[in-house]
């Protein structure tokens, strides 16, 4: 009998629940950087069913008190609205397990104009920022990131800069409920450590010129209702008409 991992037990209980989820979706999909792929993890999925996510968050808090001291983190860090529920919920699960509930703080997207580097003109972008007196509170904190679902990391990349760019603000890791490309996010890219995926696995992506499922657009129609497949088949409608014309 190998050594009992508490970790990859809890990874297997976790894809069940999201499974149960409904969660991981099958099908053709359209991922934000334009890449196609065959699975989805649909992250509001687990927001929208409390009874599974209670067992999710509670799979997450197991993994964080595994490796930290309650007296490692003040606070459990952020983006709304998904992210902040879920640390909210483990947040509660740590107080049976840590006899402490660490506090929250939560970041928000706001609008900002930027520059459009392509046009110069300019454009409207969204940026996480502190609200709600947050920029007061967390000073001289140690803060420990959740976020669900990681795709590039990049949530967590700003969220590391934004808590870190508040006085005495330490950044003491981070946990997620998925991540779903361990080849490219790690502790070492992320700069965090613990850090704590509940679920990690590679979900394969390719180019959309060399997509398979794009050769037989009937037995595997773009999902249009997650990602950006709406968008793509959008666009491939006016190169259709362009060389019709
Ligand atoms: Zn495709």
């Amino acid at each position: 009998m190998g050594e009992f991992n508490g970790f990859v037990h809890r990874q297997k209980m976790a894809e069940a629940h999201l499974e149960e989820a409904g969660a991981v979706l099958e099908g053709h999909f359209v991922y934000a950087a334009e890449d196609h792929g065959n699975a989805y993890v649909a992250k509001d999925e687990t927001i929208k069913r409390p009874e599974i996510l209670a067992r999710i968050t509670w799979l997450m808090a197991a993994n964080l008190a595994e490796t930290l001291d309650p007296d490692d983190i003040d606070m459990l860090g952020a983006a709304a609205p998904c992210g902040s529920i879920i640390a909210a919920r483990m947040s509660e699960h740590l107080e049976g397990m840590w006899g402490k509930t660490p506090g929250l703080v939560f970041a928000e997207k706001v609008p900002k104009i930027a520059i459009d580097e392509a046009t110069g003109e300019p454009k409207i972008e969204e940026e996480l920022k502190l609200k709600r007196n947050f920029d007061q509170e967390i000073i001289g904190k140690r803060i420990h990131i959740v976020e669900d679902v990681v795709n590039s990391g990049m949530t967590v990349l700003q969220l590391k800069d934004l808590f870190g760019s508040f006085r005495g603000v330490e950044v003491v890791g981070a946990s997620a409920e998925y991540s779903r490309t361990p080849s490219a996010v790690n502790a070492e890219t992320l700069g965090v450590s613990p850090w704590l995926p509940l679920v990690e696995k590679e979900l394969t992506k390719t180019k959309p010129q060399d997509c398979d499922m794009c050769e037989d657009l009937e037995q595997f129609p773009i999902r249009t209702d997650r990602g950006h497949g709406a968008k793509f088949l959008a666009e491939l409608a006016v190169w259709d008409a362009a060389l019709k014309a």
